[in-house]
């Protein structure tokens, strides 16, 4: 699939989601509550950043069949997040526990819509909220499974609560009933999980959005879940690494996997080889830029006025999808900022 195609089908489907792309800061108590109020991994954000709108109101997650017994779960309203879950012959793996017990029984209903076999594991790609706050909403018996990082990160419990906050306006009812549920078992490079006549492959190729990044790959249909490493558009979100760090993250994931489909944790399905190499040249292409700009001694602001984001990784002007401008450029900015403070730290540069 070509970029152009790509993005006319994210068209489409953001058109749909069109208010969910609505920059706004949330209210609680009569005060407006800003990434500084948050903390976390957006207290330092730079000026036009603008939090992922994630509020789950409203949202459906639709079954889509990938394959025998491989389903993705597409939010309705992107950009709030995917789902998904794998059937095998004595067990279901789910990929993602949502935001809230609202939304992760919604992903228990779909799996009883489609087997009565036992949800034995769950897989959580990353340790923020809107893919963990649904973990408690599980049976017991569920296993749930993550990156060591991502188990780690998990224990500041309020801290996250805070920054989830802000993505959902700051409505406090959406984290109602929120429980801290910590991963059974975590893993550190790779896992391999039988569900009886079918495996699935998780794995860790480095750090992007967040230190514990995990992808969850079903072999036979070659889908890829990708949780916050890999989503819509062409600027991933690097909160938490830098371009170099993120480029050698991807570049190992699509030398490793082939991967056909990516089931991304937040916009469209993706043709898995077309989004990786974007990815990559995207993070190539900053990487080159904000180093030149290191060399010659620029400061933070200036790399950021002379790095902008070029139009070239915008959706088109006047398309249903140039609603996601501003968030793809306040995306960029912080990509800038966490490259600059990377490579202005190293030595070896
Ligand atoms: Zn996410």
């Amino acid at each position: 699939m070509t970029q152009a195609t790509r993005f006319t089908t994210l068209a489409v489907v953001l058109a749909l989601g069109a208010g969910a792309f609505t920059p706004a800061f949330g209210q609680a108590g009569g005060q407006a509550l800003g990434p500084e109020q948050a903390g976390g991994i957006f207290a330092d954000a730079p000026e036009g950043f603008i939090p992922p709108p994630l509020h789950p109101g409203g949202v459906t997650l639709e079954t889509r069949r990938l394959g025998e017994g491989v389903y993705a779960l597409m939010s309705d309203k992107p950009p709030t997040d995917n789902s998904g879950f794998i059937v095998g012959e004595d067990a279901v793996l789910v990929i993602d526990a949502h935001i809230n017990p609202e939304m992760a029984g919604q992903i228990i209903e779909s799996v009883r819509r489609v087997t009565d076999k036992p949800i034995a594991y769950l897989v959580n790609t990353n340790y923020h909220g809107d893919h963990t706050f649904g973990n408690s909403t599980f049976p017991s018996s569920t296993t749930i499974i993550a990156h060591a990082a991502t188990g780690a990160r998990m224990a500041d419990f309020e801290g996250e609560w805070r920054v989830m906050l802000v993505t959902v306006s700051g409505d406090t009812e959406v984290l109602e009933g929120v429980t801290l549920r910590l991963p059974d078992i975590t893993f550190d490079e790779r896992l391999t999980i039988d569900l009886g006549g079918r495996v699935v492959e998780l794995y860790h190729f480095g750090a992007g959005n967040t230190p514990g990044d995990t992808v969850v790959y079903e072999p036979l249909t070659r889908t890829a879940w990708t949780g916050n490493l890999v989503i819509m558009g062409s600027a991933p979100p690097i909160f938490e690494s830098d371009a170099a760090t993120y480029l050698r993250t991807i570049s190992a994931f699509a030398s490793e996997l082939d991967v056909e489909t990516i089931i991304p944790g937040h916009g469209v399905q993706l043709d898995g080889a077309a989004q990786l190499a974007v990815y990559q040249a995207y993070l190539g292409d900053l990487l080159t830029r904000v180093r030149q700009q290191v060399r010659e001694g620029r400061s933070l602001e200036q790399a950021l006025e002379g790095v902008p984001l070029e139009d070239r990784w915008l959706p088109e002007e006047g398309s249903a999808l140039s609603g996601i401008a501003p968030l793809m450029r306040g995306f960029h900015r912080l990509n800038v900022k966490r490259t600059y403070e990377a490579l202005a730290g190293d030595d070896a540069r």
